[in-house]
């Protein structure tokens, strides 16, 4: 592009020129979604005036109405009906059965579909991404019923710790939802930007976010308004859920069951499980010292009743809180920071209200952590944030986000072990190479086999894909010197080339992993989903040339106005015919004729961007001597 300037502060397009743009928290327990207006994020109300939308789905028998319930409905039948009832499904996105070995524990009945495991239900086998785009499709409509307008698009935030797998997932939910995904961001980082991190000091901060079914720790740099993760670690699989079975358990054996809340009838459980969840959220509102709240429930039909003091609490669920601070001891040791290092920690995530998390995390740390905002909806908020930024809504900001892959990236090499070529906690977007050789005579295809994990050997660690790369020149072994390059864009997705350094010849792959639905299966999956318009590369690619259109009109028009003057009339007429014909091809539905038209204007201001440098280097070099310089 040919000028640097964006626009003068404060010059955002009109409101009703703004593009829609959302962001999404895509929750293990609870969804929301928020955008900014009129320069504030907010979370969007439901019609009852509820931001945040239980992520349950109930299914319901073939032939009854619109066959799905959705949210606080979904929620309330999960007792009487748990077989049919969808809840904390983001544990199952781009899993096989292999992936949980705590499937068999879950209220409803999960088998192995097409490649990712499928939940049973009364309606047929639903995938997780099926159920998870009935989610996102509510929230999609909720924010078109509040803008009474179509969306640009959305960022979705996902956990740090989503694989590939688990991000192509969200990806596909997002797009049988009907959604433009602006961009998958993590959740920590999103929190970050919810609390303007970026706006303050510079420094260290750590962010703990502890939901109902994940827990992710990052560890944040900020330095001259951009941060960049320096590592992240926690649990996948720890979150406000383990305390309510902590505490299921706690009064089960109080009361001298000698059974486990795992081993009760599914309905009992699940009452048991509410219950629990009830009395430790309202533990967490009475005064830290004070009082103890009534756990009823009902065991083989009997009735009982049980008060539960701050103390018993703490006492049911030491050692999880334990495992959250072991593993915020990890990330530190990651990115080789010491706990004094941290001049700031955000709380995120419904269950850091819990005081026994909070108090952990301070005694930890040596000072009070973040929880001004609400710590349910900062995810969102910083996702609407980032979108509203990605869709060019707010040109004078441009914030740069750097995330890390959260598992190493590699190669199989001889005797099945792996060969690392993206660290864990490398920034991305990012491409690194390495380069590889034959190791027989005459050799003229090599294998590769990529992996992601930790572990040495490629039996421990998760196959991602395989390719091949064919019609290497016969030379003798060792000769032959293939570079391997791995590129994990912006939203964590993974491609990885192979080239033949002396020919030129190549392979790639695009890793879209790693669940193994089908082209076909996709487009099934498609079909039967909502009747929204199918978001495809096309749709993308217009959307993109038109970002990149509206930047160019603004530059140009911004420093027409700055200098505009120093042109002659014809040079002046020819930008503004330039201008004329970027602005009307904008509105049509031509990427390349929109490509197009920003190129002829970037060429055709490409001398007048260069005189203005000069000026203004010239104008910085005024009335200094050579020494000084
Ligand atoms: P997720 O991101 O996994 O969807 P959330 O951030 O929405 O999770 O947090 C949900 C969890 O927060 C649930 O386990 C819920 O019980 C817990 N939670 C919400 N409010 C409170 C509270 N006042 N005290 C303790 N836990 C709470
Ligand atoms: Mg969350």
């Amino acid at each position: 592009m040919a000028l640097l300037q964006i626009s003068e502060p404060g010059q955002s397009p009109d409101p009703h020129q703004r593009r829609i743009a959302v962001g999404i928290d895509l929750g293990t327990t609870h969804s929301l979604v928020a955008a900014v207006r009129h320069g504030v994020a907010e979370c969007l109300p439901d019609e009852q005036g509820r931001v945040i939308l239980p992520s349950v789905v109930r299914y319901l028998p073939p032939g009854s109405g619109s066959g799905r319930h959705i949210g606080f409905d979904a929620l309330a039948a999960q007792v009487q009906d748990p077989a049919n009832t969808v809840s904390s499904v983001k544990r199952l996105m781009g899993r096989k059965l292999a992936d949980l070995p705590g499937a068999g524990r879950l209220p409803y009945a999960v088998v192995d579909g097409p490649g990712m495991v499928a939940v049973r239900t009364v309606a047929g086998d639903k995938t997780p991404v099926e159920v998870s785009a009935e989610i996102l499709a509510t929230l999609r409509f909720r924010a078109e019923d509040t803008f009474n307008d179509d969306l640009y698009g959305a960022v979705i935030t996902v956990p740090a710790y989503f694989d590939d797998a688990q991000r192509q997932a969200t990806k596909d939910a997002a797009q049988m939802a009907g959604l433009n995904v602006l961009r998958l961001i993590n959740e920590p980082t999103a929190a970050a930007i919810a609390y303007g991190l970026d706006q303050g000091a510079e420094g260290v901060y750590a962010i703990y976010d502890l939901g109902g079914g994940t827990f992710d720790v990052s560890i944040l740099r900020l330095t001259r308004g951009v941060f960049e993760v320096l590592a992240t670690g926690g649990d996948s699989a720890l979150g406000g859920d383990d305390y309510d079975r902590a505490l299921a358990d706690w009064a089960l054996e109080r009361l001298g069951a000698g059974v486990h809340a795992a081993d009760l009838p599914a309905g009992e459980r699940a009452a048991l499980l509410a219950e629990a969840r009830r009395c430790k959220e309202a533990l967490s509102a009475l005064a830290a010292t004070g009082g103890a709240v009534t756990l009823a429930l009902s065991l083989h039909g009997q009735a009982a009743q049980l008060a539960v003091t701050h103390t018993d609490f703490a006492a049911a669920t030491a050692e999880l809180t334990q495992r959250t601070m072991a593993a915020v001891k990890r990330v530190l040791r990651d990115a080789q920071l010491d706990r004094a290092d941290v001049q700031g920690v955000v709380m995120v995530g419904g269950s850091t209200r819990m005081p026994v998390v909070r108090d952990a995390v301070e005694a930890f740390f040596g000072q009070p952590p973040l929880t001004n905002l609400n710590p349910d909806e900062v995810v969102a908020l910083g996702a609407a944030i980032q979108a509203n930024q990605l869709a060019g809504n707010n040109p004078d900001g441009d914030l740069l986000l750097l995330d890390v892959i959260p598992l190493s990236l590699g190669l199989e090499t001889m005797g099945g072990l792996v060969e690392r070529i993206v660290p864990r906690n490398t920034t991305i977007p990012s491409a690194l190479a390495q380069d590889f050789t034959t190791f027989k005579d005459g050799q003229t295809a090599l294998a590769l086999h990529v992996v992601q994990g930790e572990r040495d050997l490629v039996a421990d660690c998760r196959s991602l894909a395989r390719f091949e790369l064919r019609g290497i020149p016969p030379m003798a072994a060792g000769a032959a010197r293939i570079r391997v390059t791995f590129t994990v864009d912006a939203d964590g997705l993974l491609t990885v080339s192979a080239k033949e350094q002396s020919t030129g010849v190549e392979a790639r792959i695009d890793v879209k992993p790693s669940y193994g639905l089908s082209d076909e299966q996709i487009a099934a999956m498609l079909q039967d989903s909502f009747a929204t318009a199918q978001q495809d590369m096309q749709a993308r690619a217009l959307v993109e040339a038109r970002v990149d259109a509206q930047r160019m009109l603004d530059a140009t028009r911004s420093a027409l106005a700055a200098d505009g003057h120093w042109l002659s009339d014809a040079d002046r007429d020819a930008i503004d015919a330039l201008l004329q014909a970027l602005d009307s091809t904008r509105a049509a539905d031509d990427a390349a004729a929109i490509e197009a038209a920003t190129e002829a204007l970037a060429k055709g201001t490409e001398d007048f961007a260069a005189q203005r440098m000069n000026r203004s280097i010239a104008q910085a070099l005024a009335g200094q001597n050579v020494e000084n310089l």
